[in-house]
């Protein structure tokens, strides 16, 4: 059983045309996709198509490039949401310093609120990072909360990921970018226990390997998988299995 962690359903590009994005998934063996929001409209959009469709569950959550305007009475909603029988996590949210840092006081803020969140409903959280992760991995040291999460789309150097790992709680997660050229970090690929892997597709961005140039799409996570496989020294089946074995624990609710 294959698990896209991470897609962004509600983009047009694959929400006008969901029955084929769902069959195309279900025919490369995908038959699980959590999809994350960035704000309160996204939220709602994918909690729609979650109602609609068994296998999509929701994470909801504010991301970071979407917090300037953000006030307290819209983290009050989120809180209401968070009730809701298909959110099985919260985000995406996080860190991006890569954009903008004139928010980065409030991004802090807000990121501490949404861990708080994650503890309260005993929710894993999925975190954003951009040029960010030290702090992020400080925030959570200090938040000194009981939550579970994923680092998704890692990027960072061996030592972020030395202390990504050493939080004991937390998964991580690449996208599809492990499969260019040009990539330059495949050895943290490497150095990640299989045990702590997530599969990702971040559709509709970073597709894959032979499909470069199309929007991504669940149905493309088994090129990121096989890539992984190569780069953990795995083969492909036992990964899957191990990849299901960790997307259970983290987010429960989805199974
Ligand atoms: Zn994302």
């Amino acid at each position: 059983m294959i698990i896209d962690t991470h897609a962004h359903l509600y983009y047009p590009d694959l929400k006008d045309r969901i029955d084929e994005v769902l069959e195309n998934a279900i025919n490369n063996g995908i038959t699980k996709i959590i999809a994350p929001a960035i704000d309160l409209k996204t939220s709602e959009a994918i909690l729609e198509l979650a109602s609609k469709h068994e296998m999509i569950y929701a994470a909801v959550g504010f991301h970071p490039s979407d917090i300037p305007e953000l006030t307290d009475k819209d983290f009050d909603t989120l809180d209401s949401l968070l009730k809701e029988d298909k959110v099985v996590a919260i985000g995406e949210t996080g860190l991006d310093y890569y954009w903008d840092i004139t928010y980065k006081d409030k991004q802090k803020d807000f990121f501490r609120r949404h861990l708080e969140l994650s503890a309260k409903y005993n929710l894993p959280i999925i975190i954003h990072t951009r040029d960010s992760v030290k702090d992020a991995i400080k925030l959570i040291k200090e938040s000194n909360l009981k939550v579970n999460g994923q680092f998704h789309c890692f990027s960072g150097d061996d030592t972020d990921l030395k202390d990504a790992l050493a939080l004991e709680s937390y998964c991580i997660s690449y996208c599809g970018n492990i499969t260019y050229k040009n990539f330059d970090a495949l050895d943290l690929v490497r150095q990640t226990p299989v045990e702590k892997l997530l599969a990702e597709t971040d559709s509709p961005f970073l597709t894959p390997v032979p499909h470069r140039g199309k929007k991504n799409e669940p149905a493309f996570v088994k090129h990121t998988i096989e890539k992984m496989s190569h780069l953990t020294n795995t083969s492909f089946e036992s990964l899957v299995s191990q990849l299901e074995s960790n997307t259970r624990s983290l987010f429960p609710k989805a199974f």
